[in-house]
């Protein structure tokens, strides 16, 4: 036991608390291991943190067993007030509950001032949703994010060029954060089980003055170059051209790029010099 609820079987059976597969509901009910997933946060005792669609609250337990000077959770199925606000009973002054749509939410006006981790057990449907909005918000008001994804999600994120699962995620995310997979989960973990494995990904936001700073731009000629990806770019490019003034060969040769490669030999730094160039043609 980590705290004194009860286990989290009997909450969900007391509260009629099955899971909403259109949610994307998969409970942790392993309190031992959302507090292994919590840890991930590091020292957050004197800090806030915040979680997106805490359920029945599995996390929700492991990160206030974890220690944190308050939490925020925003869920947006409301049959889990009742046993999240249990949760708070037991914990007074540090858990806040919002029910909402994480995606609307404006995560600065709800959060006290000062540093501040996400953590997630993500719903697989909007997680990489709200990994973009995290990635994009100016300016990046989180100190680190621990985030659960399906495990091919996991991997895209943390990708390196040349691998299959390299693409507009990991240059996305790698733009802007250090990132790493720190846990895998196997299915079994969930209740219900999903049809795949999970994994934990962390990431940390690269100093300021090392982030890139057009992620629209990014979005727009990774979307593109790997839209076709078996294409070489000088063709796969032409989506993204097409917004702006250049050709797609032009484009390349003003971010030195050999128009004849394809999107996933090209490395990070290179994408960002093709954004450069994309932002530039598309100036008035
Ligand atoms: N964190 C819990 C756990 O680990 O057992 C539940 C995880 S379950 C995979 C995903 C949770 O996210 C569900 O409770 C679901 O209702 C909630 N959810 C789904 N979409 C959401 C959204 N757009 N905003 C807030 N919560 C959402």
């Amino acid at each position: 036991m980590i705290d004194e609820l009860p286990p989290l079987r009997d909450v969900i059976a007391a509260h009629g608390l099955g899971a909403n597969k259109s949610f994307g509901q998969h409970f942790l009910l392993d309190l031992n291991l959302t507090r292994k997933i919590a840890s991930l946060a590091g020292d957050i005792s004197q800090q806030s943190a915040i979680e997106i669609g805490p359920g029945p609250g599995g996390l929700t337990r492991g990160i206030l067993a974890h220690g944190t000077g308050s939490l925020l959770v925003v869920e947006k199925d409301s049959r889990f007030l009742g046993a999240l606000g249990e949760i708070g009973d037991a914990y007074p002054g540090k858990l806040e509950i919002v029910e909402a749509d994480a995606l609307k939410v404006d995560e600065p006006d709800v959060l006290p001032e000062g540093p501040c981790t996400i953590l997630s057990n993500l719903p697989y449907n909007v997680g990489t949703l709200l990994l973009i909005k995290w990635l994009e918000a100016s300016p990046i008001w989180w100190r680190r994010a621990v985030l659960m994804f399906q495990r091919e999600v996991a991997d895209r994120v943390v990708a390196q060029p040349g691998s299959k699962a390299y693409g507009r995620l990991a240059i996305l995310s790698q733009s802007v954060c250090e990132t790493r997979l720190a846990l895998k989960i196997p299915a079994r973990a969930f209740t219900p089980p999903p049809k795949v494995e999970s994994a934990v990904v962390v990431l940390d936001p690269l100093p300021e003055d090392q982030r890139f700073d057009d992620l629209k731009a990014l979005g727009e000629v990774t979307a593109s170059a790997f839209g076709q990806r078996r294409k070489t770019l000088r063709r796969s490019l032409a989506a993204a051209a097409g917004k702006t003034r250049a050709s797609a060969e032009e484009l390349l040769q003003t971010a030195d790029i050999d128009p004849g490669l394809r999107a996933e030999t090209i490395d990070i730094a290179g994408f960002q010099r093709l954004a450069r160039a994309w932002r530039a043609a598309t100036a008035p």
